[in-house]
C-alpha cells in the first residue's frame, strides 16, 4: 500500500464510527502473525485488542489456516435451506456440548448483531406461539448488543444511537445496571430496580437481554455474579426468557468458558460471535432450549422466520470448529489466569495517576477508565509509535489481548500505557 492507496481509503471507504469528511487516520496493515500486526512498512505492533475480542489464538494460526484451506478445497459455501454439511454438524455438536445445559438448538447466522436479532425474534415468536402478546424487552443501562435496529433498541439509551434513530426504535424497558462490582461484597439491593419493574410490567415483557458479567462497549463494567444469578431466579419466578449476549465474553475471555459460568446459570437463549471463529471470519450462533425451539415451531408460522443467505457458511463453520478444538485442547484456564495476574500487577498501580478514575481487570481484560474522554487519534498515534495496537474509546483505554500473547509482549503493552499516562 502506498500513500495513494491510503488517500483512496480516506476518501472512499467508510471505517467504523468514523467521519467520511474528517476521518481519523487508518493505519495500513499488510499481515498479522501471532500476537502482532505487521504494518505496510514492516513495523510490528503488539496487539492489545484481539481485533475486538475475536482473535483469541492470535493471527495466521497454522491449525486454523489448515481448517480453512481443507474446507476451501471441498466447498466454501452452499445454501443451508434443505442442505446440511459436516462443518455445521461438527461445530454444532461442539457448541451443544460446551454451552450450559439445556441449550441445544443452534441457529447459525452472519454476525453478532444478527445473532441478537435472531434471539429477540425467537423471544417474540415464542410468546406469539403461546398466544400472549408480549413485545417488550427488558435490559440494562450501559448495555451494548450491536448496530442493527433490533440490537440498537436494547443498547444503552443515552450512550448509543437512540437519539439519532428516535422514532424508529421500539420502546423497550431499561433498568439501572448493577453497581456491585465483580469482587465487591454482594449487595442484594442491586436487584431492586429489576424486582420493581417485573412486579409492575412482567405481563408485557417477552425477555430480558443482558451481557453476562461484563458490559463491554457500553462502559467495560464488570458486575457481581450474584446479580446474574438473581436475574435468572427472577426470570424463573415470572416465567420470562433470559437472553445472554456472550458475543464478547464467550470462549474464555473472562476466565470461564462462558461468563454465565461465573454464576452457574443457564440462559434460555445464548448469543455467540466474535471469537467463535477465532477471529478468522464472521459467524454467529444463537442457541436455545428444546422447549423454546419447539414452542416456536408449534406456533402459527410453524417455523422460526429467519434464514440468511450465508447461514452456516461451511468455511466459517470449519474454522470455528477448529478454533474451539484448539481452545479446549489448550491450558486456557491457566493461560488466562496468567494474563489476569500480569494485568493486575502491571495495570493496578496506574490507579494512582491523577488522570485515572479506575483500573479493573477480569480474565484477559484490562480496563483503565480515565477521568476525561481521551483523544483516540492522538493516543493511537503514540501507541503505534511505541509498537503497540490499542484503540481507546470515550474515557476507556482497555486491552483484551490474544491468549497466545507472551509476558514480554503484554508488558510492552502495559508499559506503553504507563508511559502515555505519565
Ligand atoms: N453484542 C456484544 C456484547 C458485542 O460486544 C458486539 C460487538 N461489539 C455485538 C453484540 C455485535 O456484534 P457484531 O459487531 O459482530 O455485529
Amino acid at each position: 500500500m502506498d500513500s495513494s492507496d491510503i488517500a483512496f481509503d480516506a476518501k472512499h471507504i467508510w471505517h467504523p464510527y468514523t467521519s467520511m469528511s474528517q476521518p481519523i487516520p487508518a493505519y495500513p496493515i499488510k499481515a498479522a502473525q501471532g500476537a502482532e500486526l505487521i504494518m505496510a512498512d514492516g513495523k510490528k505492533l503488539v496487539d492489545g485488542m484481539s481485533s475486538w475480542w475475536a482473535a483469541i489464538h492470535g493471527y495466521n494460526h497454522p491449525k486454523l489456516n489448515l481448517a480453512a484451506a481443507n474446507q476451501l478445497e471441498k466447498m466454501s459455501h452452499v445454501m443451508f435451506g434443505g442442505i446440511t454439511h459436516p462443518p455445521a454438524v461438527n461445530l454444532c455438536k461442539q457448541l451443544v456440548a460446551i454451552t450450559p445445559e439445556p441449550l441445544e438448538c443452534v441457529f447459525l447466522a452472519d454476525s453478532g448483531s444478527v445473532a441478537v436479532e435472531v434471539a429477540l425474534k425467537m423471544a417474540l415468536q415464542y410468546w406469539q406461539a403461546r398466544g400472549e402478546k408480549r413485545q417488550r424487552i427488558l435490559t440494562l443501562r450501559h448495555g451494548y448488543h450491536g448496530d442493527t435496529f433490533g440490537a440498537m433498541a436494547v443498547c444503552d439509551p443515552d450512550n448509543s444511537m437512540h437519539g439519532l434513530y428516535k422514532g424508529y426504535l421500539p420502546p423497550h424497558i431499561f433498568i439501572d445496571a448493577p453497581k456491585c462490582r465483580f469482587n465487591d461484597e454482594w449487595d442484594k439491593s442491586d436487584l431492586l430496580p429489576l424486582e420493581q419493574q417485573l412486579a409492575e410490567n412482567n405481563h408485557e415483557i417477552a425477555a430480558i437481554i443482558l451481557e453476562p458479567i461484563v458490559q463491554g462497549a457500553g462502559g467495560m463494567r464488570f458486575y457481581h455474579p450474584q446479580y446474574l444469578k438473581g436475574v435468572r431466579d427472577l426470570c424463573n419466578q415470572y416465567n420470562l426468557l433470559l437472553i445472554a449476549d456472550e458475543i464478547a465474553t464467550g470462549f474464555g475471555r473472562t476466565g470461564k468458558l462462558f461468563a454465565c459460568h461465573h454464576a452457574d446459570i443457564s440462559p434460555d437463549i445464548m448469543c455467540l460471535g466474535k471469537a467463535l471463529t477465532g477471529g478468522y471470519m464472521t459467524l454467529s450462533a444463537t442457541i436455545t432450549t428444546r422447549h423454546v425451539a419447539e414452542t416456536i415451531s408449534n406456533g402459527e408460522a410453524g417455523c422460526f422466520m429467519h434464514g440468511p443467505t450465508f447461514m452456516a457458511n461451511p468455511l466459517a463453520c470449519a474454522v470455528a470448529d477448529a478454533s474451539i478444538t484448539l481452545l479446549l485442547n489448550s491450558p486456557w484456564q491457566q493461560t488466562i489466569a496468567n494474563i489476569e495476574q500480569q494485568l493486575i500487577s502491571e495495570l493496578m498501580p496506574l490507579a494512582n495517576y491523577a488522570s485515572v478514575q479506575d483500573v479493573r481487570v477480569l480474565g484477559a481484560i484490562g480496563v483503565i477508565e480515565m477521568k476525561q474522554p481521551v483523544d483516540t487519534a492522538a493516543l493511537q498515534k503514540v501507541f503505534v509509535a511505541n509498537g503497540v495496537w490499542i484503540r481507546p474509546f470515550g474515557k476507556l483505554i482497555y486491552v483484551m489481548p490474544p491468549y497466545i500473547i507472551t509476558p514480554e509482549q503484554l508488558s510492552k503493552i502495559t508499559q506503553t500505557i504507563k508511559k502515555v499516562l505519565s
